[in-house]
């Protein structure tokens, strides 16, 4: 079982208890996009496993009117076991997905995935007719060229600053710099995308940025946010634009917790007032 305070990042640990939480977003206007957890496996029955998981997903999400979508992290569905289990375990969800009518998102890791995250979605998108979204990261310095090569691709495209750790070589390493890149970046999306925006961030600079660009170009966007991280923001911004929460759910909920409260000093206090006021 989840211990509560980790209710506050994570939709518990079934499917059930995560569609539950994804009702009590739609009714205050928010969208979900269910992930579950689970990345690094280096075998493929559990990467298969995940897989099949997605799969039934997509068909309760399908079978109900519930706004969902899903996310999947490549390494979660085979990439270290091989590019090709990746490959067709994703493709197995996408026609599942596509055939129920519910859109898939392909999370980024790190950039040793960059090239074969971007190749398989640029597959599955085409074959697909854009019912599957990529994320691409604005701390490494190669994202221009790549979102360059996407903006003339179906489908959607997540941008984010980017959770991992890059070496210096091919990444900005300066919160600056990154909140520059970022803004660049957004900037050639409004610019030159005819729509799949996807702002994938809790920075309200970053936001604003982006209505100043809808406003600008007229192009059409959504925001993203995880569960747990301004929730606030998030119910006063669905009043006005497409918002989308992020929903982490499964048995695999400790390490995602663990980061999430590791990020931001203000999310350790929560857990350490939690745990002292019991
Ligand atoms: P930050 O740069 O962390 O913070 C900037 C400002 O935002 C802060 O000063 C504060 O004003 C506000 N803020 C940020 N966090 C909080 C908070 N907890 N509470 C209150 N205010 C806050 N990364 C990947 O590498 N790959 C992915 O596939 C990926 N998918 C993502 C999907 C979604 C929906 C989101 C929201 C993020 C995803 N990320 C992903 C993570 C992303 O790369 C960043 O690491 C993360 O979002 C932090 O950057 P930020 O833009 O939110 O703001």
């Amino acid at each position: 079982m989840i211990p509560p305070i980790a209710n506050r990042f994570v939709a518990g640990e079934s499917p059930a208890t995560a569609l539950e939480h994804v009702r009590t977003l739609n009714d205050r206007n928010i969208n979900a996009i269910v992930n579950l957890l689970g990345e690094h496996y280096d075998s493929r029955s559990p990467a298969a496993a995940d897989a099949a998981e997605y799969r039934t997903l997509v068909a309760d999400i399908g079978d109900s009117n519930l706004e969902a979508c899903i996310s999947v992290k490549p390494s979660q569905i085979g990439l270290d076991v091989g590019e090709d289990v990746f490959r067709d375990l994703l493709e197995e969800i996408v026609a599942e997905a596509t055939d129920r009518d519910v859109f898939v998102w392909i999370d980024m890791e790190d950039h040793t995935t960059t090239d074969v995250t971007l190749d398989a979605f640029e597959a599955m998108t085409t074959t697909y007719d854009g019912n599957v979204g990529v994320c691409v990261q604005a701390n490494l310095e190669r994202t221009r060229e790549d979102v360059e090569r996407l903006a003339d691709l179906p489908g959607k495209v997540r941008f984010v600053k980017g959770a991992y750790d890059e070496p210096a070589e091919i990444a900005y390493k300066d919160k600056a710099a990154v909140n520059r890149a970022y803004r660049e970046l957004l900037e050639y999306a409004f610019e030159h995308f005819e729509d799949g925006i996807a702002v994938g961030s809790h920075d309200p600079a970053m936001i604003e940025h982006a209505i100043d660009l809808h406003e600008e170009y007229g192009t059409d966007f959504e925001l993203q946010m995880l569960m747990g991280v301004r929730e606030d923001a998030q119910e006063e911004l669905a009043a006005e634009y497409e918002m989308w929460q992020y929903v982490p759910y499964g048995g695999r909920w400790k390490s995602y917790f663990y980061r999430r409260v590791m990020e931001r000093k203000e999310n350790l206090f929560f857990v350490l007032r939690a745990i002292l006021d019991r």
